[in-house]
């Protein structure tokens, strides 16, 4: 275009379309529901508009917030066009020519190896995947602020921006063209494209439809047939006898049925919002598919759980909460900023997915939705704030997240209990997918609950329930408080734990030979958070934390404890002195030993040893 005023990508961008364009990644389909999720986020954008002011929706088929999907065979062109809130001349270069999230480059990395492009669409680039089947793509887009423009690129690490003089005006939203490569003709036909939008588009809140071809019974007078129409009826009448005296009847009238080919839109989904519906009636398949168009997460891999429910009370609202399959590989690297990841919607109208406060930071790796129908739609945050609805609808949120991760620990347990079963009943088991929840839980989110415990000081003791951890006794698998508490020893008072690097290191400690020997369970942790997280964890069910590599550990008493303490007295003395007070604060007898003939131990609140290593490591 002539009038075009030319730009060049962002490196990043124009390394990522080079990957995509020379993609033989298998998995291409995931172009149309990137853009469908793209003009569906603009309709939100304008619907939100609109509560407020009326008027930017305009009039006549402006007003229609739907998605069309139209194919050209003959030109290779499949267009999606949306009646959202479209993009200025400034967003068509900024929107699509940068990248504004970071972490990307470790994304291209990935891909680079041939990684998983599913996640495409959790990285905000997810438009550039219409370069998976197409080569060329034009983007024409009115906003209500500018005129209209059309973006345009090759892929060849350019794109031109002009305004729009030829094509008809679209009023206002956004129109994208796809030049399809030839590769890619495939989705050209009808049935794929219905097909790929129930699959990954079915729980978009706006009417998304087809330009589709119907074959249609046609009446036309029967005098005016053409010969080859008189043959389609006659093959068909012979080829049914019952229905043959109809047809005579028929074709005795003076009229005629021909199929015809027309074109009409047909709607594809049916626009229903799943929170609305009885849990009871959502499908668990419907459940993950909602999960994943949700989380833009396409990986296929089911949520690893989920809870559906009304909350009553000073304020209603339903809700679905996911636990998602896996962690996002930077959960804990940016848990200080994440983003919350609830949308708001009010009586279906979607508001926002910025109140990072309906959610405490250590549930920020949940993901749901939260509709409310007594909520103005105009809300905001200071409104929520106000009348202290925030505060309401957090707490509830927290119960029942806290509920839903019990829950599928409990099932964890019950499972690997019910040993034994025969063959027969484990196959007869219709969901094995139970066994092993909760450590993939705990693999992927375990942190999250410990940084919990010292975030969260109302929720403490039903956060301590969820704790893992590998102890004395734990053999291979992973071992909860509970546990511990029914294998305590009779007259037991403390849990004991020990920190460190690695079990196989803990193991090892001269600070555990006593206790193994009379066989009392340690707990090992192992991971630098344990170090605060035992700061704040004090007691669980009336019993106190004793790390037993810090004064204070007693192991039952013995009689003679004084007369041995009393008769080595001048050893001990003489030893503080030579080691002098600068360097320990007492030398003692001990209990605690078995072999080894002395340990240092550290003082019951200072930090421990391990604790020193870490804070050492963290100043290098
Ligand atoms: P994301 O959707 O995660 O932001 P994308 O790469 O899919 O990332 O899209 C980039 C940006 O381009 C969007 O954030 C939006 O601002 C803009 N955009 C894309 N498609 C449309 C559209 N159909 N209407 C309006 N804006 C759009
Ligand atoms: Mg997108």
């Amino acid at each position: 275009r002539a009038n075009a005023q030319k730009f060049e990508f962002q490196a990043e961008v124009s390394r990522l379309m080079d990957i995509l364009i020379n993609s033989l990644y298998s998995n291409k389909d995931i172009f149309l529901r990137e853009l469908i999720s793209n003009a569906s986020d603009a309709l939100d954008k304008i619907r939100f508009m609109a509560l407020t002011d009326k008027n930017v929706l305009g009039e006549g088929d402006n007003t229609r917030l739907d998605i069309k999907i139209k194919l050209d065979k003959e030109n290779k062109i499949l267009s999606i066009r949306d009646r959202g809130i479209g993009m200025t001349k400034e967003d068509l270069i900024k929107n699509l020519g940068t990248i504004a999230k970071s972490g990307t480059s470790a994304f291209l990395e990935q891909m680079q190896k041939g990684g998983d492009l599913n996640l495409i669409g959790q990285l905000g680039v997810g438009f550039y995947s219409v370069y998976l089947v197409a080569d060329h793509v034009e983007v024409i887009s009115k906003n209500n602020d500018d005129k209209q423009y059309i973006w345009e690129s090759k892929a060849d690490g350019a794109f031109a921006v002009s305004e729009d003089t030829e094509n008809e005006p679209l009023g206002r939203g956004t129109e994208i063209r796809l030049h399809l490569k030839d590769e890619a003709s495939e989705y050209l036909d009808e049935t794929k494209l219905k097909d790929l939008v129930k699959k990954y588009s079915e729980f978009i809140n706006f009417p998304i439809y087809l330009w589709a071809s119907k074959e249609v019974d046609v009446e036309v007078p029967a005098d005016e047939e053409s010969e080859s129409s008189e043959e389609e009826e006659k093959s068909e009448s012979s080829s049914d006898e019952e229905e043959s005296e109809a047809e005579e009847t028929e074709s005795k009238s003076k009229t005629k049925t021909v199929k015809e080919t027309t074109y009409e839109w047909e709607l594809l989904n049916d626009v229903k919002a799943v929170w609305l519906r009885n849990p009871k009636e959502v499908t668990d398949e419907e459940y993950a598919k909602f999960y994943h168009s949700l989380a833009k997460d396409f990986s296929e891999e089911k949520p690893l759980a989920w809870s559906h429910f009304t909350a009553e009370g000073d304020v209603e609202f339903k809700s679905i909460l996911f636990i998602p399959p896996k962690a996002p590989h930077d959960l804990y690297e940016s848990y200080c900023n994440a983003k919350a990841n609830i949308k708001l919607y009010v009586r279906r109208v979607f508001i926002s997915d910025e109140f990072e406060e309906f959610l405490p930071k250590y549930l920020g790796f949940l993901m749901g939705i939260v509709n409310s129908d007594t909520l103005p739609l105009n809300v905001s945050r200071e409104m929520l704030q106000q009348h202290n609805s925030l505060n309401t609808i957090k707490k509830k949120l927290i119960r029942k997240a806290l509920d839903m991760i019990r829950r599928i620990a409990e099932e964890d347990l019950d499972e690997s209990d019910a040993k034994g079963k025969t063959d027969a009943e484990s196959e007869s088991e219709p969901d094995t997918e139970k066994k092993g929840k909760y450590v993939k839980f705990w693999n992927e989110f375990g942190k999250s609950i410990k940084l919990g415990i010292i975030e969260d000081a109302s929720n403490r003791n039903h956060l301590a329930k969820l704790l893992r951890f590998e102890s004395t006794k734990s053999g291979s698998k992973l071992a909860s408080l509970d546990q511990y508490i029914s294998r305590m020893k009779p007259g037991q008072k403390d849990i004991y734990y020990i920190t460190g690097s690695s079990k196989e290191q803990l193991e090892k400690s001269p600070f555990l030979e006593k206790l193994k020997k009379k066989n009392y369970e340690v707990i090992f942790f192992t991971d630098p958070v344990d170090e605060y997280l035992m700061q704040y964890l004090m007691d669980y069910e009336d019993k106190k934390f004793q790390n037993v590599s810090k004064e204070g550990l007693k192991i039952g008493k013995d009689s003679k404890d004084k007369e041995i303490k009393d008769s080595f007295k001048e050893l001990t003395n003489w030893w503080k002195d030579v080691l002098s007070s600068e360097n320990v604060d007492s030398v003692k007898i001990s209990n605690r030993l078995d072999n080894t003939p002395g340990v240092v131990v550290t003082s019951k609140y200072g930090w421990s040893a391990n604790m020193e290593r870490i804070m050492q490591s963290q100043t290098l």
